[in-house]
């Protein structure tokens, strides 16, 4: 149970003074995690993005680029895009040394005119950014009246907000959220504190919410702190869900071979050294009298499902099951697809479980299941669900283990007496951050692809010119190619998102004939299926999908992908998009359709993809260039499932939290001592909670 003394800090923002329904919904949108609505302590946690310093002004020729400047110009003309197109909304302003752009992307025009009319002086803060000469100013942080200016205090901090909802509200209620802050005991070592300079929690939310300084120590050392807390958090929950995992001891997997040869006999191919060793380590993992908990990390294209397969033929072999589970019903049926000719030639039989299977076939797989009848089953969600049963279950494969919380991958693990766990990404994630995010789970790599792999051809090509690239892929499907096109989802709107797709699907078809299919993410199941097996078979040669493709979708004989937006996407996202591509023995190609004019940044990035198909090295790169802020500014360089903790500041403190959480977890098992009690508290404050529960289950 959560510690009374953080009731406060769990509260809705209701709670707190002035805050009505109108407001509430703001607060819900901007930092609700459904399904709860907006808390006291999302406000807390709520960090500012940057702090202005009115002191810093340059003027518009003076501007470096990226540069954080407050600017005193003249609005001088307002211009809306035409009708029906996406282009943003500029304004342009001046000064003594220049003029500037001012960009909105999905703006409500009146409230520019109210905020920014014409002829009026304004001061403006926000970054600027060149583009051929030119300055532009993104969705500036801050605009106020000469007035205001003169009020307002030389350094305010600038917070991601949403429709409804100014900066000075959300300061106010956070001013309101430090007041209900509660006294709450130490967790951390009080040596290490001072050694590092940091101050107490409380403290560190206080400066976080009210910087003296752009970058100064006293704010690093604030931020750092709460960083620390949060990676300590997270080690102390993955150590104790690791060590639960090893406490019971394992009925060691011995496998004879039998069915290991069958299934290599069935293969249309030879395995890779690459494959083969990541067998090997798996194999001994299931062999050793300690559970096993292994992440296999592999390329889009690497082959990690055979790799699956053939494990799993070991843990069937010793007279288990195995359950293979896929975070899409999309995926789940391809690797059936994929895994039942090899499994029947070998006489597995294999059964597959998802939200659809209904009525008398999901009877018969449920006990089968149950009895052990069925060895082999691959499936969704819908496995961990409390009416699945396995008689025995030794062996869950979670691929795309990302798309499923911890608590999802124990509660499948937990569907066997002493099941081993292999996680499988196709994120290559840098060497740096595995233990973030897997704590110390041992990890297998795919460094190699499969034999015969041709490289992908990558281009970049300004959005301009697509009527030629609809052009050339014209003539390619009229040769016999396959082509997957792709639309970016964008956060303001689902449904823009959606036109804009089956927009594309319809000009594409107008161009190319029916030939042309959709897949997205709002279409039913069946449908999905349908489009995608349409593709599959040649029916269609073109498909238009939003990023619902994105993981592991297997059309060989696919050669084109075309990206549009590509700028908007992440590097790990385009290169997992790509891998769609190049898994046939034609030459492939991939074209990234940006918008001009492209930032640095992202300019730089899309080099990277043009320049390499290591996952592993394109991973290394993202991690570099992230810090460096993108043109929407929608993502900030903040490490995904973390609030506080970023890729580009803190990834030293993570080697240091993991080893801490070991040893306090040494001296102190049940966490019985003082400090072990605070730090039940952190686990519940950062919501990492869920391994408390298992310290007395054993
Ligand atoms: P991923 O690692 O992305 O899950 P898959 O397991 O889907 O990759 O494999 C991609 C494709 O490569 C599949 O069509 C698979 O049959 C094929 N494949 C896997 N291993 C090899 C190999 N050693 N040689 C040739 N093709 C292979
Ligand atoms: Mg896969």
């Amino acid at each position: 149970m959560r510690p009374a003394i953080l009731n406060s800090l769990f509260a809705s923002v209701t709670s707190l003074g002035g805050i009505g329904p109108k407001l509430q919904l703001a607060y819900d949108r901007l930092l609700g995690q459904p399904p709860n609505g907006a808390r006291v302590l999302d406000l807390l946690f709520h960090a500012p993005t940057a702090v202005i310093d009115r002191r810093s002004m340059p003027g518009i020729a003076r501007s470096a680029e990226g540069q954080t400047v407050t600017l005193d110009v003249r609005i001088d003309r307002h211009k809306a895009p035409p009708r029906g197109t996406r282009q943003p909304y500029k304004i342009y302003a001046q000064d003594d040394s220049g003029e500037i752009a001012l960009v909105f992307f999905h703006p409500r025009a009146d409230y520019l005119q109210k905020t920014l009319p014409e002829g009026e002086r304004r001061f403006v803060s926000g970054k600027v950014e060149w583009f051929n000469g030119a300055p532009q100013m993104a969705h500036p942080d801050l605009i106020l009246t000469a007035e205001e200016f003169a009020r307002a205090t030389p350094l305010e901090p600038v917070y991601p907000l949403t429709e409804g909802l100014t900066g000075r509200m959300l300061a106010k209620s956070i001013a309101h959220a430090l007041d209900v802050l509660p006294e709450l005991p130490e967790w951390q070592d009080a040596d290490w504190l001072k050694t590092r300079g940091w101050p107490s929690f409380a403290t560190a939310l206080m400066i976080l919410h009210n910087p003296h300084e752009v970058g100064g120590a006293r704010e690093a050392a604030a931020l750092a702190r709460l960083a620390y807390d949060e990676l300590l958090a997270n080690q102390l929950a993955l150590a104790l869900v690791r060590r639960d995992l090893r406490r019971v001891p394992k009925r060691p997997r011995l496998g004879d071979g039998s069915l290991d040869q069958k299934l290599r006999a069935a293969l249309p191919f030879q395995l890779t050294n690459a494959q083969e060793a990541a067998i090997a380590e798996i194999r001994r993992d299931m062999e050793a009298p300690e559970r096993m908990l292994r992440l296999l990390q592999g390329d889009v294209g690497a082959g990690k499902t055979v790799v699956a397969l053939l494990t799993a033929a070991t843990a069937i072999e010793s007279g288990g099951q195995v359950a293979l589970m896929a975070p899409t019903e999309l995926l789940a049926r391809q690797h059936l697809r994929s895994l039942e000719g090899p499994a029947r030639t070998a006489g597995i039989e294999i059964a597959v479980l998802t939200g659809r299977e209904k009525g008398r076939e999901r009877e018969a797989t449920l006990e089968g299941l149950a009895s052990g009848r069925i060895p082999l089953v691959v499936g969704t969600h819908a496995l961990f669900q409390p009416s699945v049963e396995f008689a025995d279950l030794r062996l869950a494969v979670i691929d795309e283990q990302h798309r499923f919380g911890v608590e999802q991958r124990l509660r499948l693990a937990a569907k066997g007496r002493d099941t081993d766990l292999l996680l499988m990404t196709a994120t290559p994630i840098p060497r740096s951050l595995t233990m973030t995010y897997f704590g110390d789970a041992d990890s297998s790599r795919l460094t190699e692809k499969p034999a015969g792999r041709l490289p992908i051809e990558t281009r970049t090509v300004s959005a301009e010119r697509i009527g030629e690239v609809v052009e050339r892929i014209g003539a390619a499907i009229a040769s016999g190619a396959k082509v997957y096109w792709v639309c970016p989802l964008v956060e303001e709107s689902e449904e823009i998102d959606l036109a804009a797709a089956t927009e594309r699907s319809g000009d594409l078809t107008r161009a190319l004939g029916d030939v042309v299919g959709l897949v997205h993410g709002r279409m039913k199941p069946e449908d999905k299926d349908a489009a995608m097996r349409d593709f599959q078979t040649g029916a269609t040669r073109v498909l238009v999908a939003t990023t619902v493709i994105e993981v592991g979708v297997d059309v060989a004989d696919a050669t084109i992908m075309v990206i549009e937006h590509a700028e908007r996407f992440g590097l790990a996202q385009l290169h997992q998009l790509r891998g769609r591509v190049g898994r046939g023995d034609k030459p492939s190609t991939c074209l990234l359709l940006y918008r001009p004019p492209l930032g640095e940044v992202a300019k730089a990035r899309l080099a990277v993809l043009r320049d390499t198909e290591d996952g592993f090295r394109i991973a290394e790169e993202d991690l570099k260039l992230r810090g460096g802020g993108e043109l929407l500014g929608t993502r900030q360089s903040g490490m995904p499932g973390f609030r506080l903790a970023r890729l580009d500041l803190h990834t030293e403190l993570m080697e240091v939290a993991r080893d801490d959480a070991r040893l306090v977890l040494t001296r102190d098992p049940d966490l019985d001592s003082p400090r072990g009690a605070a730090l039940k508290t952190l686990l519940y404050l950062f919501e990492r909670d869920e391994g408390i529960r298992l310290i007395r289950a054993g």
